[in-house]
């Protein structure tokens, strides 16, 4: 274990974190992850000063900067101090790198970002029905790949945001008890670290698509959005007065309970009649299999759409303004301005937007709806992903650096 985490990263408080004795390598890393928190926390700072706020001695400062400047992390320049010539060292824009992991239900993406956010590298692959320590194993061999095709330590690396298509109860650190994903229940923060040998924050998917859209996606100036994920579930990210609302125990945005039919079918949660129940792409497929061009997955209810067929079109219509319906309930309490939809339906557009505004319209205080934009994501699958690495980018630690004038030199995607 490299690191103790103090703080959940739910509460949005700076983690402090501390180093084990364990092996050299393990050592030398998290020792090159300290040098790097301190340059992003405090700006660029001489090898005396680093060898001062981190503890560290000078000898070891100046072994790790020389090494971090041959992976081009760091640069140095010298200066002059109180009269004495010394080293400044700081961080290289494009060096340094945050990465982002969306475990979903059915697929791992992992996404290099720079600190400038913009994409440095991702990969995607299919999962199945794997445990949660396979997914997080796997989502390192993809990483340690991703860093080794563009040529950059696993140092530079400041942190990982992962994403899981659940809840995640803000007192224990973990999924909450009797959600979708009942393999990551128990799972913590510790673990996710132990495995993929890096600092971790760990968010729900649908909080990270909301946080994707308002840092890389064409919402930055929004203060109130609703980012809608349609999926095997339902869940929406709450922006509120530009914040993501995280509530008492971080348990929000569970619009896909909401109500929608007294007597319709028993939902995984024990209720009847959930949003899950009409709009998943879930209970899609299981309607969608008894018509006569049955759709096995998202992919043939997209294709079935494109070609017109009526079985197709009025699943979608149901499930749209069941949505809008839901969504007119949130839209009347917290006045939201734009409604981002994403999840693997995003390829539908208009032929799903317009039943969700429908319902929205017939069911929220007029100026309400009529003051609301509802759109499709931009960032489509990609969404939760760079939300995560978002994640990671937005601590505290990572403030200065990020805002500073930065370089755009990094392979965009
Ligand atoms: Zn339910």
């Amino acid at each position: 274990v490299l690191h103790n985490s103090n703080m959940s990263p739910q509460r949005g408080g700076a983690r402090a974190r501390t180093g084990k004795p364990g092996s050299q390598t393990a050592l030398r890393l998290s020792n090159q992850q300290r040098i790097i928190r301190s340059l992003l926390d405090q700006g660029p700072s001489t090898q005396a000063a680093l060898s001062r706020l981190t503890g560290l001695s000078t000898a070891t400062v100046s072994n790790i900067v020389r090494v971090l400047s041959d992976q081009g992390v760091v640069a140095t320049a010298p200066v002059t101090r109180s009269g004495r010539r010394a080293l400044e060292v700081s961080v290289i824009g494009t060096g340094a790198s945050a990465v982002g992991i969306d475990l979903g239900r059915r697929h791992t993406r992992v996404v290099l970002a720079s600190l400038d956010y913009q994409i440095i590298a991702e990969e995607a692959i299919d999962a199945g029905d794997q445990d949660a320590a396979t997914r997080l194993d796997t989502a390192a061999t993809i990483l340690a790949r991703l860093l080794v095709t563009t040529g950059r330590s696993r140092s530079s690396v400041i942190g990982v945001g992962v994403g899981i298509p659940g809840s995640i109860d803000s007192r224990t650190g973990s999924a909450a008890v009797g959600g979708i994903v009942p393999e990551w229940v128990g799972v913590d923060l510790e673990d996710i670290e132990k495995r993929l040998k890096l600092p971790a924050y760990l968010d729900n998917d649908a909080n990270l698509g909301s946080l994707a859209e308002i840092t890389w996606g064409p919402h930055t100036g929004t203060s109130n959005l609703i980012f809608v994920k349609i999926a095997t579930g339902i869940g929406a990210g709450l922006i509120l007065n530009g914040l993501q609302h995280r509530g008492h125990i971080g348990v929000t945005g569970e619009i896909g309970h909401m109500p929608i039919h007294e007597h319709g079918l028993l939902c995984r949660c024990g209720n009847r009649g959930c949003l899950e129940t009409v709009a998943s792409t879930r209970i899609m497929l299981e309607l969608l299999g008894r018509s006569s061009s049955p759709a096995r997955s998202v992919a043939d209810i997209l294709k079935h759409a494109e070609a017109g067929d009526r079985a197709t079109l009025r699943v979608i219509d149901d499930a749209g303004q069941a949505v809008g319906r839901a969504l007119a309930t949130v839209a009347n309490l917290i006045n939201p301005e734009t409604v981002v939809v994403g999840g693997p339906l995003a390829g539908l557009g208009e032929t799903l937007l317009e039943p969700i505004r429908l319902g929205l319209r017939r069911y929220a205080v007029p100026v309400v709806a009529d003051s609301t934009t509802v759109v499709m994501s931009s960032l489509g699958d990609k969404a939760e992903a760079l939300g995560a690495a978002a994640l990671v980018l937005q601590q505290p630690e990572s403030h200065n650096f990020a805002m500073g004038s930065l370089s755009h030199a990094a392979l965009t995607i």
